[in-house]
């Protein structure tokens, strides 16, 4: 028998997914396990008072870790392994790191393992020009900035983006930008040096894949206000939050477009995928922290309703089993994702990712809920971590593209396979008549159903 790596990091990793971890991946994987659990799980509290100090500068206990991750290697761990930058996991490697850092919301940002500079870096480094990448890609990758991808806008319904309407038009040597914005980090942040911005460069090409652009705005380029902060179902999302914005004669130079004019749904198809996949990863740590709170809870022996631990219960016994098997399932396929992207590319896989994204979100904001529901009334309060895991679950379900329009792309796709499942049936009606005259047997009416696809 072949032998299966093994370590707590890896525990509930199926032992053929495990197979095809480098050593280097495991060794990683087993030193973020580590980090998490003694340098962040612990320290929540912590971040979470020294917040309240500060809400717009990341925690100086965030800040230290950082500087201790890059010396210990960690630093940027999410860049795929086809990029020189990269610190060498594939996609399916730095999800398994991605599950990890997930079961605490901040400890992404420790590694620079954070969204959405995982997607604006790995942007630059795939379609940014040499100059660029130098610019605005490198303080990023070394720690010392923080970007903000802007696309969504409050006036225009963003999941089609062929709608996006914030004006990009060309004076000269400069572009000229007009519009308003919704998310992207808030420039309350003084981290975060620039916008990553899609807007409309050529509102009249026949082609509507071609009309858009995505450019680069320093955080002061004159005519750049944020109007207001957001919040996300009450939470300010601190230290990094989000903000609306409005352009007004914007100017930015030519030379800040990434990649071309019309050529924004190149980029962000290429952006998108891997970031999606690593929401979901790290949703499955929260709930799989989530979950052992639930487990603690079952098993309080100060807390006995009617007598019994509330592990004792037959609707919880089967609450816990359905919680467990709901996790181990999500996570196949999310690995099946990454595994896909990584051996055909972020197009190809996208069915993968789509129904990663889909399925992730909903089914770990139910988990998440049943395990509140298992805490009690504490189970909504600051005693548990419960209520923003919930919060980034329930987010993540419109976040990276509402899962209506991630749905609409897949059944699109598939009702393009119906032509081939038509010709396998008439095939099947073919060989029915010729097996039914072999055995001197009479034409079954069952196959009736083809006839009516043929005449279609
Ligand atoms: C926490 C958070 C962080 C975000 N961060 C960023 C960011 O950094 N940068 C950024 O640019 N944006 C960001 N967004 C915005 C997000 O990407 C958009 O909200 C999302 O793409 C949906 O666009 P919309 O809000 O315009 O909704 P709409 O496009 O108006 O969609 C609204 C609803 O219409 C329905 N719908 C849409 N399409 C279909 C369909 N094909 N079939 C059936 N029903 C459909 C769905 O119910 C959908 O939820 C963030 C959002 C959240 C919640």
């Amino acid at each position: 028998m072949a032998t299966i790596p093994d370590h707590p990091s890896l525990a509930r990793i199926p032992p053929g997914y495990r197979q095809k971890l480098s050593p280097k991946a495991i060794e990683l994987i087993a030193k973020v396990y580590d980090w998490v659990e003694n340098e962040c799980i612990p320290a929540d509290h912590i971040v979470k008072a020294q917040l309240e100090q500060n809400r717009w500068a990341m925690p100086p206990y965030i800040r230290a870790l950082r500087e201790k991750a890059k010396a210990a290697g960690l630093f940027n761990l999410f860049l795929p392994n086809h990029f020189k930058e990269s610190p060498g996991l594939t996609i399916l490697e730095y999800s398994c790191c991605c599950e990890i850092l997930g079961r605490v919301y901040w400890a992404p940002m420790t590694l620079n393992c954070h969204a959405p500079e995982t997607g604006n870096i790995e942007l630059l480094a795939k379609y940014g020009t040499e100059k660029q990448k130098e610019k605005w890609m490198k303080p990023l990758l070394d720690g010392e900035w923080s970007s903000a991808y802007s696309m969504t806008e409050p006036d225009v319904a963003a999941s089609d983006a062929t709608n996006i309407s914030c004006r990009i038009r060309r004076e000269g040597n400069e572009y000229v930008i007009n519009g308003r914005k919704l998310y992207g980090n808030s420039l309350a942040n003084e981290d975060v040096k620039f916008y990553i911005l899609m807007g409309c460069s050529d509102p009249d090409n026949a082609d509507p894949w071609k009309r858009h652009s995505t450019v680069i705005v320093p955080r002061d380029a004159p005519g750049l206000k944020m109007v207001r902060y957001m919040t996300i179902m009450g939470f300010d999302c601190a230290p990094e939050g989000h903000g609306e914005y409005v352009y007004e004669n914007v100017r930015i130079p030519v030379e800040n477009i990434i990649l071309g004019e019309g050529r924004a749904f190149e980029i962000a198809q290429g952006r998108l995928g891997p970031g999606r996949i690593h929401h979901c990863m790290r949703l499955l740590g929260q709930g799989e922290r989530a979950y052992e709170h639930a487990l603690i809870r079952a098993t309080d022996t100060r807390k006995k309703p009617r007598g019994k631990l509330i592990g004792e219960f037959d609707s919880n016994i089967e609450r816990i089993a359905d919680m467990r098997m709901e996790l181990d399932a999500l996570r196949l396929v999310v690995l099946n994702a990454a595994e896909t992207m990584d051996l055909m590319g972020n197009v190809a896989g996208r069915y993968a990712i789509a129904q990663a994204k889909v399925m992730v979100p909903i089914g770990v904001a139910k988990v998440i809920d049943e395990c509140m529901q298992l805490l009690g009334g504490q189970g909504l309060t600051q005693h548990t971590f419960l209520p923003e895991a919930w919060t980034y679950a329930r987010f993540v379900r419109i976040a990276d593209g509402p899962d209506a329009a991630h749905r609409h792309q897949v059944g699109r796709d598939q009702l393009k396979t119906a032509a081939q499942a038509r010709l396998k049936h008439l095939g099947y009606k073919k060989r029915h008549h010729q097996l039914a005259k072999a055995w001197d047997m009479p034409v079954t009416e069952l196959f009736e159903y083809v006839e009516r696809i043929e005449k279609l």
